[in-house]
Parts: C-alpha cells; sequence; structure tokens
C-alpha cells in the first residue's frame, strides 16, 4: 500500500478542516481500506462562537457521507468538551448518546456525527483516521489474532479488544489508550473492526494509517497468506426459471420485492463450491459495519427455511426486548451462495444490492487469506446479533420516509433508445424500479450509468437472441416484473393497392410477431412477480379510428390490441394484468423532425402549433406524457384494471 499524499495539491488546502476533507478522500480512493460510507475521519479544531468565546470543535464524518466524495459541509461539528465528559460516564444507552451528539453540534442543519464521535474526541490528537482496512482485519480475524498483531505491529499499536461501536467502545477506547500509550503509539488496532491512526498533522495521519496496514499486508505476504489463486470465470447455463422462482421465494420473505442480482463473480463461484463452504462462511462478516448491509451470515444453497429458521432461532436464542423484536430485520438473506448461482447478492434496490456484492468480493478475500493464516473466526454470535438490531444503525435505514412506488421491482422496454420508450425508461427510473432497456439500436447500452439500469441491444424478432437477453436481464436484477411492449414500426404512408406482401410482412412481424414472441417468453418471469405481473400495451389512436394508408401499421397495432385482451382471458388468474395505451400525434420523437412537421401542417393549412394541438382538448401530448401514463398503468391506482384500452390524444373527435 502507497500513500497517495501529493505536496501540490495538499498546499492548495488552506484551513484544518479543508486538509481533512483532502486527506479523507485519499482514504477514500482506496476500496480495501474504506468500502461503502465504512471508516471516518476527524479533526479537532478552535473556533470562536457568536458570543466571542473561543470553543474547541471536533469535525467528524457525518453519517450519509463517503470518504471518497466527502466535502467539508460532510463533517458535523460537535463541542469537544462535552465530548470528554461522556467519555468518562459508566454508561450511556444508543438513544442517550444519539441525542447528545446532535445536541451538541454548532450547525443545526449538518449531518449527523458518526456513531465513533466520541472515540474520535477520546483520542487526544488534531487528526484521527479510522478505516476497516481488509488486511488489519484479516490478520485480527483468525484464532491467534491478538497475538498476531502484537507481532506485527509491537509497540507501534495499542490493541482494544472487540466491543461492539457505540458508546462502551469509545468509554473502553478512552480508558486503554490513556493506560497504554507509549511515545512510540502511531495507531490503534480494534480487533475484529479496523484500526486507527492519530497524528498532529493531515499528512502524519494519513501517511501512519499508510504504512500500518502496509505492515498488515506484508506480514500477509510473508505468511504466504496474501496471493490468493485467481478463480476462472463460472460458464453461465439458463438458469432464468430457478432465478425467478428463489427471486420470489426471497421476497416473500422480505415482505417486498427484492432486486436478487447473480453476480457472475468467479470468486463467488469459487467460494460457493468449497468444500467447507458451510464451515467458513457461517463463521460471520468482517468487520461490524458490515453486518447491517449483508445480514450476519449468508445463505447457503436455497432452502429459504432452513434460512429462516436458523435466523428465528438465532433471534430467540438471544432473549430479544420487546423493542427488539418490533425492529427485527425481514428473515431474508442478503448474500447466497449457490453451488449452480455462484454469488447472489440481494437488496431493495439494484444500488443496495451492489453494495452487498462490493463488500462480499472483499470479505471474500479475507476470508481466504485468513484461512491460511489459522482459520477465519469473526465476531461472537451475540455480537452480530446485537450489531443486527442495533438502534443507530436502525435509525440509519429507517430514515428517507416514503419508499419509491417500484422499490425492489424490475421493468423491461422495449424501444428504449428513443422516443416514448426512452421516456418509459426514465418514469420507471424515477419510480425506484430496475430497467432493462432493449432496443435494436446500440444506443440502448449504457444509456443511463446507474446501476438500476441495464441496457441490451437485441432484435427481438430474433427469438434466440430475445431469450438469451432476457436471461441477461433475470441474471442481472433476479426477475421482471412490468412488461411494456413499446417497440414497433410506422412504415411510410402507402394505399392498399400499392402495398406489397413483404412490406406487410416487415410490419406486421416486428408490431405484432415480435410482441407474441416477448409475452410467451416472459410469462414465466411476469408469473413470478412477487406483486404480480404487469403488462402495457402501446396501442395507437389508429386502432379505434384508422386512417387511409396506413393498413399495416393499423392492422398490425389492432391485432395486438386483440392480442392484449386474449392475454387478459388467459394470465388474469395468475394475478397479470395487461392494458393498452392509445397515443396520438406524440410529436417529440425521432421521425418527427421539424422539417416533417412543416409538411404536415401545411397540408392541413396549419401552423406546426396548430398541428401539434389539433385535438379537443388543444393540448400536445409528449412522450414525456404517455411515459407517465404507463408507468401509473403498472401502480396501485391501476391494481384492479386489465385489457383496458386509455386513449391519450388531448381528446379525437373520431374516437370520443
Ligand atoms: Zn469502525
Amino acid at each position: 500500500m502507497y500513500s497517495l499524499w501529493n505536496e501540490k495539491e495538499a498546499a492548495a488546502r488552506k484551513s484544518h478542516l479543508e486538509l481533512r476533507v483532502y486527506s479523507s478522500r485519499l482514504l477514500g480512493r482506496e476500496p480495501s481500506l474504506v468500502l461503502h460510507g465504512g471508516g471516518n475521519t476527524s479533526v479537532k479544531v478552535s473556533e470562536v462562537n457568536l458570543v466571542g468565546e473561543e470553543e474547541e470543535i471536533l469535525y467528524v464524518k457525518g453519517s450519509g457521507w463517503d470518504l471518497a466524495t466527502i466535502e467539508t459541509q460532510g463533517f458535523a461539528p460537535v463541542r469537544l468538551t462535552p465530548m470528554l465528559k461522556l467519555a468518562k460516564l459508566e454508561a450511556l444507552s444508543d438513544p442517550q448518546m444519539v441525542n447528545e451528539l446532535k445536541c451538541q453540534m454548532t450547525q443545526a442543519g449538518a449531518p449527523s456525527p458518526s456513531v465513533e464521535t466520541i472515540l474520535h474526541a477520546a483520542l487526544p490528537f488534531r487528526y484521527v483516521d479510522h478505516t476497516h482496512a481488509d488486511a488489519v482485519v484479516t490478520i485480527t480475524n483468525t484464532p491467534d489474532g491478538r497475538r498476531l498483531i502484537e507481532e506485527v505491529y509491537g509497540d507501534k499499536v495499542v490493541i482494544v479488544p472487540y466491543v461492539m461501536p457505540g458508546f462502551d467502545l469509545a468509554r473502553d477506547v478512552a480508558r486503554i489508550f490513556a493506560e497504554q500509550a507509549t511515545p512510540a503509539t502511531q495507531g490503534m488496532v480494534l480487533m475484529n473492526h479496523g484500526i486507527f491512526s492519530f497524528g498532529d498533522t493531515a499528512k502524519d495521519s494519513y501517511e501512519r494509517m499508510i504504512r500500518l496496514v502496509d505492515m498488515a499486508e506484508q506480514f500477509l505476504l510473508d505468511q504466504q497468506a496474501w496471493d490468493l489463486v485467481e478463480p476462472e470465470p463460472p460458464v453461465a447455463s439458463a438458469m432464468a426459471g430457478d432465478i425467478v422462482d428463489l427471486r420470489k421465494r426471497l421476497s416473500e420473505k422480505a415482505g417486498r420485492p427484492m432486486i436478487l442480482s447473480v453476480t457472475g463473480s468467479p470468486r463467488g463461484m469459487a467460494f460457493a463450491r468449497r468444500y467447507d463452504v458451510q464451515k467458513v462462511a457461517m463463521r460471520g462478516p468482517a468487520t461490524p459495519d458490515h453486518v447491517i448491509r449483508t445480514k450476519a451470515v449468508p445463505m447457503i444453497g436455497r432452502d429459504l427455511d432452513s434460512y429462516e429458521k436458523a435466523y428465528r432461532d438465532y433471534f430467540m436464542a438471544h432473549e430479544p426486548s420487546a423493542r427488539e423484536r418490533k425492529t427485527m430485520l425481514d428473515p431474508a438473506p442478503r448474500v447466497i451462495l449457490d453451488r449452480d448461482l455462484g454469488l447472489c447478492c440481494a437488496g431493495k434496490s439494484m444500488a443496495e444490492a451492489a453494495i452487498v456484492h462490493d463488500i462480499y468480493e472483499h470479505t471474500m478475500v479475507c476470508i481466504e487469506r485468513a484461512e491460511k493464516l489459522g482459520g477465519w473466526r469473526a465476531l461472537p454470535a451475540a455480537d452480530l446479533f446485537d450489531m443486527e438490531y442495533w438502534d443507530l444503525e436502525q435509525a440509519k435505514l429507517r430514515k428517507g420516509g416514503e419508499p419509491p412506488l417500484f422499490q425492489g421491482e424490475v421493468a423491461l422496454i422495449t424501444g428504449a433508445a428513443s422516443g416514448i420508450g426512452k421516456a418509459c425508461v426514465e418514469a420507471f427510473l424515477a419510480r425506484g424500479a430496475a430497467v432493462i432497456g432493449v432496443d435494436i439500436n446500440a444506443a440502448a447500452d449504457g444509456l443511463y450509468a446507474t446501476p438500476g439500469y441495464l441496457g441490451i441491444a437485441c432484435d427481438i424478432s430474433d427469438t434466440a437472441a430475445l431469450r438469451a437477453a432476457l436471461e441477461q436481464g433475470v441474471r442481472r436484477f433476479g426477475g421482471i416484473d412490468m412488461l411494456v411492449l413499446n417497440a414497433g414500426m410506422f412504415p411510410g404512408g402507402k394505399r392498399i393497392a400499392e402495398l406489397g406482401d413483404e412490406e406487410w410482412r416487415k410490419v406486421l412481424s416486428v408490431n405484432l410477431d415480435a410482441n407474441l414472441a416477448l409475452l410467451r417468453e416472459t410469462y414465466p418471469m411476469l408469473k413470478g412477480a412477487p406483486n404480480g405481473g404487469r403488462v402495457v400495451v402501446m396501442g395507437s389512436k389508429n386502432v379505434p379510428a384508422p386512417g387511409p394508408g396506413a393498413a399495416a401499421y393499423s392492422a398490425s397495432k389492432a391485432a395486438l390490441t386483440q392480442l392484449m385482451r386474449v392475454v387478459a382471458m388467459e394470465w388474469g388468474g395468475e394475478g397479470i394484468r395487461i392494458n393498452a395505451l392509445h397515443p396520438n400525434a406524440v410529436f417529440d420523437t425521432g421521425i418527427w423532425t421539424e422539417e416533417v412537421l412543416q409538411a404536415r401542417a401545411q397540408h392541413y393549412g396549419l401552423t406546426v402549433q396548430q398541428y401539434k394541438t389539433n385535438n379537443l382538448l388543444g393540448v400536445e401530448v409528449t412522450s414525456r406524457d404517455v411515459a407517465e401514463l404507463t408507468a401509473e398503468m403498472c401502480g396501485p391506482l391501476f391494481a384492479k384494471t386489465t385489457a383496458a384500452q386509455l386513449p391519450i390524444d388531448g381528446g379525437n373527435d373520431r374516437v370520443v
């Protein structure tokens, strides 16, 4: 591990707080030090308050901020003196502590101070850095961990036995540090948790962290416990059906739809196939803040009932209080290790499942290295349990108000690269769904950088390609709950007398046949949707009110609408509902260039604006209007509606 400190960059930071931001971000750049909000840092400064008094202020990382991207406003300013008094108390409950931390802030709008604030206050140095470094945790989480840490560091660090993060840990640290620190002390190792470094300058504190972690890495190297075999990437066979089934049962346990991502991780597959996976993986996570994200232990295999039973036994063995019972987490695992599927990660959203994945990749590396060092041994079960029901973390997870409408659900949208399809992608993403955007145009791939979007370039009239796309989508998110049949083509106007067979067949193949294949192939997924499958068919005003010169288009959309009605009859018993929208005159799409609009308007003797709003309400219908209604038709407002046809055209005198 190398220092990333750059004198020139550092020189541009004027205040202690700015330097604190700078070196915190350096720590955040190294995922083997801090992952997803793990770790925290602080700096102590003197400030003059409004009434002219000088106060010592501890700026400590605020909750909800990540070291990699933290800014000055990500640090919570807490009065130092009251913190030092609190550290001398014998006991303080978590809610009391949270209250005290908040009440001693000097800015009401600052984020909540880290739960490790009192601990930072108790260390008598201007700068304090704390990480959950993989290498250090790997060594502490072995049967002989404490002796090995002594061997690595000698008198350079003070060692603190494992205590759950919170007030008790801060109190112990204050006491142990006062008793054991010497002039040689550069850091502090918290068993089964992580490491602290400190110093009077930002550089000293940061570089001590790097040096100390580097010593741990060198030790692992010397012990032949560093290099691991790189496993081969797993060969994926078609397993969409199994994945959909697993996600459905997992969502039932969780009490809400969940994203289930089959990661395809080479290490995950090799780990799931270890003969001793049961023994090794069940010994728990690397460090306390991983417990909340990944649950105490992974599920081995796919037997959710056994997992739930073990989980409940574990829970009851702890003799939970009434309040703990109320806050009991759902009994659905977040990490699954399966011989055939490899490492699968679950979450309320794809972003959450992706975090679980990152954490578990690191956990597996720590476990495998620790196994070479004498065996992985994580926190004792009782401590894990306390952690899982921990007031502070629970509060953190609970904040944020109403969940998005489609949280944990997956939508597949065809024709996603442009026009109404693209607007639909945005409408579903905005409602919290994960979205599989399919389009014949390669632009569908990489349209959005969010983890909740998967773009697949695919010609859906090619059934083999369609099946491959569905398999890919299901592996990424776990299933398909909502389907928007949007892709279609509108050929240039041609009277029947001139309409050739080939053109007719082409339009029907794209607008009708491909949608039949898509409905048939996604049926098992829609059937397995935790909240029931939903389909929206993009019809057309041409269905109730056809126009001359559009025979193939009108006939294909009318047939598609009829297909929709049959689907409603055949699949209604399985809770799948399907409805059609009939948009008209949506002009903000690719085919309607300014020139085409001009020409059409002129043809009718209208201005472009008159042409665009030529309907009963005199309104312009945009692709966003259509997309918003499409999304709402998959929501609770339409929960009891199927086989409906809804115009979205501003009112058309031929339809009314
Ligand atoms: Zn920590």
